[in-house]
């Protein structure tokens, strides 16, 4: 127990997995909080100070799961382990404790086990420093700066990417949100910075907190230096004090949770602000990048075009998806890829073969650097070469002629392995599907080592000689049923059944046949040629596992030494999976290449929408989706640059203008429409092909978008404050190169407030940020704004009245909505007939005071009551309230009446409706 307490008091805020034989056991408060959080029984073992101790216990075999559902819960880990075999310890003598120590400590963002892991998304473990800028050396990690600039320092343990930026305070959230950390490390005061901790819980990552003074920029420039064997930083890139203070506490955290094992590191890459499309937090939830807005991964964009065979092949779209970029030729680097792939069918249907049984490369070889590694994984590093050294060749073969794009050649270049001699030899040395743990040996392959060879065959010659002298045995005693056996208690032994073990122990044969246990039915005996056989085959079964753990380690070293070249193939390979997809997904869907330029236009031609086209599709009888145009930027559409057969020419009549706004009734589309255009950018310049007939635009710096009033309940922050803020946000940040799409802003108050602010919103956009935006709204009031700004133009979403019903037709035209059509989309959604006639009565009269609200007193003179309208034949409708027939007002009636909807909360909302459905109840009584 002094050993157990002295290994927990070193590693406070961990549980302790304390190994004891087959099983990690927990003690104390350890116990109760793994029993607790892993449903498991808790027991108790001896005494400590007087009292009871708690323990729990999980068998080792097991523990990933156990550990995956700690981590998840949001638990840290300390792995300790047996440091040698109880064996020695009891060598030392008989009260020796087994010397233990902890190898690991294992937390949400270092975690390595693909068991532990999503094979199709990162794991960053992200530092994060908020400190004074340059000059700011050694320590200066803890104090509050006022500073701008937040530095961020991200490394994915289980692959070796890094990544080093920084970002603007009011940016971080979108930062945290695209990294996707799955822990982040600070300095206690930077972990209560109000803008950190909002971030941090956007991004829904754990907190650790760390010495701030482990933000250390000379020791973390120094680390990094060592780590990637380089004298200087430079080729990465120039790296600001602040972001080797990050580094510095990466590192850190990292040698300490490793227990001083090295991670493999890829070289840095440096995120700037400038080469990135922005995209905040609000923006990314809202438009459902990589997640939907409930957390799944479907429906998102990366759901409907993740056409990925490989793990690191869809974490690689997931990170371009999330981070689109600026510049125009390294976009179009990589459309010129995936145009190749897209045209060459032969040949993107050949790489998708090719990497169709690829395993995660840069997994295994971090395993393999941290020591956790098994044969598995050197299995893995086996095949990926060997997928690799295929997609290089297709990729030759198809250079053929014309000569492969940049980006491919680029690709096949790295593909190539440094040194070509290490797949072959994993190849001679493993056996086809090496086991995951190297401990039982039976991963080398037969012929690779001789030495290896003769062992096992001294072992399996033991063996054979076991089965000739059981034979022996039951003819030299004459007893029939006489079996050799072994466990692992007695190892080999003669069995026979108690009856018939009489003979044995008699002269002559029981000078033979020693006695050594008793059973129920049986007895054991052992003899001189037993225990001599036995020693030769454990002796060289031991030979033969050592000579396999030699092997192994020569396996992993000649791995560890192409650490830098394996890192590019699993970069490569990656890239190619990407690509191909993108490919693939662009040809099944019937997207486009877009043009991107400096421009400040956009001009999308017959665009979908690309997650709603699926859905619609995969409904029973597969809808359609309509296409629509959206031309917005300063001069008229430029049909030249879109191509000879301008795909414009034939379109709506529609107006170029800086800001659209939107109109029409409810689900006529107006939200669809928006987003369509806010995804088609992101496709664009993450380098994809975009679902439209044609596109062109001009390079977006910071896309925004907002959905009025969601809810955002969860959070207890008033749904119209939450849209004031994000607004707000909008209006500071946008520039004139921005795109940003507001859907019904200023829904969240009474109406003319609401309004008001909506045109207020409108002006600031078109007069001051002179930002593309595209702006719905149901406040068809604002639509005489089209006419007083220059850059403002109105559309509407056309639909059809029939026979007072209404028809959807999903297109966007010229114009504004002349009225909203609630009433008969209340219809639709099944309002009681009563309610939706009574409506339109109370339509008409607003109607005809002018657009000015009548007064309560108003209404009441001009209409009959609610309770006597809803008791008249003429109102009721068909089938309904046959029993109400008296007209006095029933209290239902006077509840409905009471509500003014535009007043509501959601949730007063909801409790209204439950109170109604109460009072509906009371009256049917
Ligand atoms: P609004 O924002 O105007 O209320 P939405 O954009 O939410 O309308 O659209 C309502 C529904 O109409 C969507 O769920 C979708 O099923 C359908 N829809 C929208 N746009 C289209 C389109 N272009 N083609 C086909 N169906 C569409
Ligand atoms: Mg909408």
């Amino acid at each position: 127990m002094a050993q157990f307490l002295e290994i927990k008091a070193a590693h406070p805020g961990c549980l302790l997995f304390y190994r004891m034989g087959d099983f990690y056991e927990l003690f104390f408060d350890d116990a109760i909080t793994a029993a607790e959080a892993l449903g498991i029984v808790l027991t108790k073992r001896g005494k400590h100070m007087g009292e009871d101790i708690p323990m729990c216990g999980v068998p080792v075999i097991r523990a990933d799961e156990y550990l995956q559902r700690l981590i998840a819960a949001g638990l840290r880990v300390a792995v300790c382990e047996q440091m040698e075999d109880p064996a020695a310890a009891r060598k030392r003598g008989s009260k020796a404790v087994v010397h233990r120590d902890v190898v690991r400590l294992v937390t949400p963002g270092t975690l390595t086990e693909d068991s532990l892991l999503d094979a199709r998304a990162r794991n960053y473990l992200t530092a994060v420093f908020a400190g004074p800028g340059p000059g700011g050396g050694a320590a200066a990690g803890g104090r509050r700066g006022d500073a701008a600039q937040i530095a961020l320092a991200s490394l994915d343990i289980s692959t070796g990417e890094l990544e080093v930026g920084e970002v603007a305070r009011a940016d971080f959230a979108g930062e945290i949100v695209r990294l996707g950390s799955g822990e982040v490390i600070a300095s206690d005061v930077v972990l209560a910075d109000a803008d950190i901790a909002k971030g941090v819980a956007l991004g829904r990552c754990a907190t650790t907190p760390v010495p701030a003074a482990t933000f250390d920029s000379l020791a973390g420039e120094r680390q990094l230096k060592a780590q990637l064997g380089v004298a200087d930083l430079a080729a990465f890139g120039t790296f600001s004090r602040r972001e080797l203070a990050a580094v510095g506490a990466l590192l850190k955290y990292v040698e300490l949770t490793q227990i001083g094992r090295r991670p493999c590191l890829r070289p840095p890459r440096r995120t700037g602000n400038s080469d990135r499309m922005l995209i905040d937090a609000a923006t990314r939830a809202s438009l459902e990048l990589t997640r939907s807005t409930s957390g799944d991964r479907k429906p998102s964009l990366l759901a409907a075009i993740d056409r990925t065979i490989t793990g690191p092949g869809s974490r690689e779209l997931a990170a371009r998806l999330a981070s689109p970029l600026r510049d125009v030729p390294a976009i179009n680097a990589r459309l010129d890829a995936l145009a190749f792939l897209h045209d060459e069918e032969r040949l993107r249907e050949d790489l998708r073969r090719t990497l169709r049984h690829t395993p995660d490369l840069a997994r295994a070889m971090s395993r393999l650097a941290l020591q956790r590694g098994g044969p598995r994984d050197l299995g893995a590093i086996r095949d990926s070469l060997a997928a690799a050294r295929g997609c290089v060749e297709l990729l030759r073969t198809a250079s053929g002629g014309l000569g492969l794009p940049g980006t491919l050649s680029g690709i096949a270049e790295r593909l190539g392995p440094g040194d070509t001699s290490l797949q072959p030899m994993l190849a001679r040395a493993l056996v086809d599907a090496p086991p995951h743990l190297k401990r039982d040996g039976s991963f080398v392959r037969e012929g690779y080592s001789v030495e290896l060879d003769a062992a096992r065959t001294l072992r399996d010659d033991g063996r054979k000689v076991m089965a000739a002298l059981e034979a022996r045995y039951v003819q030299d005693t004459g007893i029939k049923s006489l079996k050799v056996r072994h466990n692992n208690i007695l190892g080999y032994y003669v069995e026979v059944p108690a009856g018939a073990a009489r003979p044995l122990a008699a002269a002559p044969l029981n000078e033979t046949f020693r006695h050594r246990q008793t059973m129920a039915g049986a007895m054991r005996f052992t003899t001189q040629e037993l225990i001599e056989t036995e020693g030769r085959i454990v002796s060289a079964a031991e030979r033969a596992l050592t000579l396999e753990q030699d092997i192994f380690a020569e396996l992993a070293a000649a791995v560890a030494a192409q650490e830098r070249a394996l890192g590019e193939v699993a970069g490569a390979l990656a890239e190619v999976d990407c690509e191909a997809a993108l490919a693939e997904v662009a040809v099944r869907e019937g997207y486009t290449r877009p043009v991107l330029d400096d421009s400040a236009d956009f001009q999308i031609v017959g665009g979908r929408h690309p997650v709603v086209e699926q859905a619609l599709r995969s409904l029973e009888g597969g809808a359609q989706f309509i296409e629509n145009d959206c031309v917005l930027g300063d001069g008229p559409p430029d049909g030249g640059s879109m191509g000879s057969a301008s795909a414009y020419a034939g379109a709506q009549d529609l107006t170029p203008s800086r800001l659209w706004l939107v109109t029409g009734p409810n689900m006529a589309g107006k939200s669809t429409f928006l987003r369509q255009n806010a995804l088609i950018v992101v496709l664009a310049q993450m380098g994809a092909f975009v679902p439209a007939r044609s596109a062109r635009i001009g390079i977006v710096d910071r896309l925004f978008s907002r959905v009025g009033a969601a809810d955002d309940l969860a959070r207890g922050r008033s749904t119209f404050m939450v849209e004031m803020v994000e607004t707000a946000g909008i209006l500071n940040q946008a520039t004139d190169r921005s795109l940003v799409i507001l859907d019904e802003i200023g829904r969240g108050t009474a109406t003319y407030d609401g309004l008001s602010i909506a045109w207020a919103v409108v002006e600031y956009l078109h007069e001051v940020s002179r930002c593309r935006t595209l702006f719905a709204t149901h406040y068809h009031e604002l639509t005489a704004l089209a006419g007083r700004l220059a850059e403002v133009a109105s559309v509407t979403m056309e639909v059809r009245e029939w026979k007072d019903e209404i028809v959807f037709l999903h297109k966007v035209k010229p114009g504004a909505a002349d009225r909203s059509y609630g009433i008969q989309v209340a219809k639709l959604a099944g309002l009681p007939a009563a309610v939706t006639k009574r409506a339109g009565e109370v339509l008409k009269l607003l109607e005809k005071t002018g657009g000015k609200p009548a007064t309560g007193a108003a209404l009441i003179e001009d209409l009959p009551l609610f309770a006597a309208a809803i008791a008249s034949p003429r109102l009721r409708g068909e089938g309904q309230g046959e029993g109400h027939t008296e007209a006095a007002p029933s209290p239902l009636g006077e509840a409905l009446a009471a509500i003014n909807p535009d007043e509501l909360t959601p949730k007063e909302a909801l409790n209204v409706l439950y109170r109604l459905k109460e009072l509906c109840r009371r009256n049917g009584e």
